[in-house]
């Protein structure tokens, strides 16, 4: 049997393991997932919402559980790890307003009457990386179960405890046996007999572009649906007359949170020259403030990375670059690294163009609002991002002129779950969340009836 061992990556000490599955076991899974299709689909909507929205309060009573979980598997900070549990929760509830919601349309034609309807896709394969476990489960699973399908879900293999956990919440809230399971195990093995399964008819991929290309193709074989959601380089733009005392001391909270593990992470840092000395001021105070502790403390901002080749791949890129600044860390067990900001006046520098997936910004000067939006576009990816000014006008071009997904003017919030999320370019195929997110779990279907004697 194959076992692995999850190490808490802030002491390094061992928390559990767990077994994961090979391909026999995840063929029995589909089909306990097809057999169970077969009678979810014909719950009445009413009775689906009522479900979902018992799950949601199941999973709110245990909201802390989920959350001491993860930053135990994770290292997320407690903070961020309750809003974690806190969205998952709160995306069921969201989506248990919609099966008695998702009409079709009935459209004038000529001799009859012709309606479509959203039929359910099947099951649905749901793969899930480890910077996120459980809002990314959240998101794929409650609308995929709210349009009628099934849920096979593979938590990334560093990071299955609060998904193994939430299965068996699910059931706990009576949410029937086959309808949502979930199976740890390798990408391999798990994640690719989900792609060439064919009861499998939909893949919900969060992950590496490269992983994700490969799924891409498997999934070509048999036309199977596929959202991705990809890497990003985000940038976060500041314009001079922004407030600068607030963009600067927001600013590393927009790429250092989750110790910047995050698709959303704004890595690059575009300063207008006019205010560069200012921003830097305030940014640099506010890089040196940031609480890297414990992340158990209460008041602790940044917790480790997840794991030693992790920080490796880090130190790695930080190390053939020109370190402008950091803040601290603390040394002894655990996989600390401290936030760090890279000079990014050398664009062609392999720390400015790749997702580096930790706690590194690099910081470049632009001269106006044509070469903010050119530079912010450079590279293949256009997941994320945020603006800074106080002039809307402007902000508001900027915003429409950078391909990207999920903008924020002022702010830098990546997320709300009643709104579209997903990328531009190779950030990714779809969008998740939001009012739209069943017709991406349904198949439109056309029917028309003759009325003519
Ligand atoms: P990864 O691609 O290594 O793994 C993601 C998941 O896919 C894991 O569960 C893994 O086991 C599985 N997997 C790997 N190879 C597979 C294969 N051939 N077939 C099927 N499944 C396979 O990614 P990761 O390192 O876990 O996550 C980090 C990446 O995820 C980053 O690039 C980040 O930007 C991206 N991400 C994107 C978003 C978004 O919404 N756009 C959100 C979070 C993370």
């Amino acid at each position: 049997m194959n076992t692995l061992t999850i190490v808490n990556p802030s002491t390094e000490a061992t928390v559990s393991s767990v077994t994961m599955l090979n391909v026999e076991e995840t063929d029995r899974a589909i089909d306990r997932a097809s057999t169970a299709a077969l009678q979810w689909r014909v719950v009445a909507p009413a009775d689906r919402a009522r479900l979902l929205r018992r799950f949601a309060e199941v999973v709110d009573a245990h909201v802390e559980e989920l959350a001491q979980l993860e930053v135990a598997n994770s290292g997320h900070t407690i903070s961020n790890a309750r809003w974690e549990a806190g969205n998952v929760r709160d995306v069921l509830n969201y989506y248990a307003g919609a099966p008695e919601r998702h009409s079709g349309r009935q459209i004038p034609v000529a001799g009859g009457v012709d309606m479509t309807f959203f039929e359910p896709l099947g099951v649905v394969g749901i793969i899930v990386p480890w910077n996120f476990p459980m809002p990314i489960m959240g998101w794929g699973l409650a609308p995929a179960l709210a349009a009628g399908n099934t849920v096979v879900l593979k938590p990334a293999s560093l990071t299955p405890l609060t998904a193994i956990r939430i299965g068996e919440l699910a059931l706990e809230a009576g949410i029937p046996d086959g309808v949502f399971q979930v199976i740890p195990g390798e990408g391999s093995t798990v994640g690719e007999r989900f792609v060439t399964h064919p009861a499998v008819r939909k893949i919900c991929f969060t992950g590496s572009n490269q992983a994700g290309r490969r799924i891409m193709e498997g999934c070509a074989a048999q036309v199977k649906r596929l959202t991705l959601e990809l890497g990003g380089k985000s940038a976060n733009i500041i314009y001079a007359d922004s407030d600068l005392e607030k963009a600067g001391s927001m600013a590393p909270y927009a790429v250092f949170d989750n110790a910047g593990q995050d698709c959303c992470a704004r890595s690059r840092l575009l300063v207008q020259s006019s205010g560069y000395d200012r921003f830097m001021e305030y940014f640099e105070a506010a890089v040196k403030k940031v609480k890297v502790m414990d992340p158990r403390e209460e008041s602790s901002e940044m917790g480790p990375l997840i794991t030693a080749a992790q920080r490796d791949t880090v130190a790695a890129y930080v190390d053939e670059s020109t370190v402008a600044f950091r803040g601290t860390a603390p040394s002894g067990p655990g996989f600390w690294y401290a936030p760090t900001v890279l000079d990014g006046s050398d664009r062609s520098e392999r720390s400015y163009c790749e997702e580096i997936f930790g706690p590194v910004v690099s910081v470049v000067r632009f001269e106006d609002e044509a070469e903010a939006i050119a530079i912010a576009n450079e590279g293949p990816y256009g997941l994320s991002g945020s603006i800074w000014s106080r002039d809307i006008g402007r902000a508001l071009r900027t915003a429409r002129g950078v391909e990207t997904g999920t903008l924020s003017i002022n702010s830098n919030s990546s997320v709300r779950y009643a709104t579209p999320f997903g990328g531009f370019k190779q950030s990714g195929l779809g969008r998740e969340l939001g009012p739209d997110a069943l017709r991406s779990f349904s198949e439109e279907k056309n029917v028309f009836i003759a009325t003519e004697e």
